[in-house]
């Protein structure tokens, strides 16, 4: 059996972003050779998620808001863990958003459904944080 770990960095222009990390993750399985076997992809923070769905602007949007509901950011006075950090809801966020993905290798590429697409999202970005690619297989 084969393994290949790559890691991806960022640091996004706002504190929350949704960022399509499909491509990256493709060219990581073609520099790993695996041809059949599975690709783990997870946030390496705790204020980050990975998830997939699709890559519609709308939709993007959609979830922005639809977490801000869930979690907002404001008040911060609102949250017991932000007695010394500002970051509680990207904590909730983050949690209701993911931390990994396990997508299936077949014949070298990964064997996703029609639209899925895979993404880092960030809830308090604006420093550098990053993701694990880990990818077994033959
Ligand atoms: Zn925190």
């Amino acid at each position: 059996m084969k393994s290949y770990t790559k890691e991806l960095w960022f640091n996004t222009m706002f504190k929350r972003e949704f960022i399509n990390i499909s491509e990256e993750v493709e060219a990581a399985l073609k520099e790993s050779g695996i041809q059949e076997g599975l690709c783990l992809v997870n946030s390496m923070h705790i204020t980050s998620s990975v998830f997939i769905n699709d890559d519609e602007a709308g939709l993007l949007h959609d979830f922005d808001n639809w977490l801000e509901k869930l979690a907002p950011h404001e008040p911060v006075s609102s949250y017991r863990h932000n007695y010394s950090e500002k970051n509680a809801d990207a904590h909730l966020k983050r949690q209701i958003m993911g931390r990994e993905v396990v997508i299936a290798v077949t014949e070298g590429k990964l064997h996703l459904g029609t639209w899925e697409q895979v993404f880092y999202g960030e809830f308090d970005g604006k420093r550098r944080k990053r993701v694990l690619i880990k990818i077994i297989g033959e």
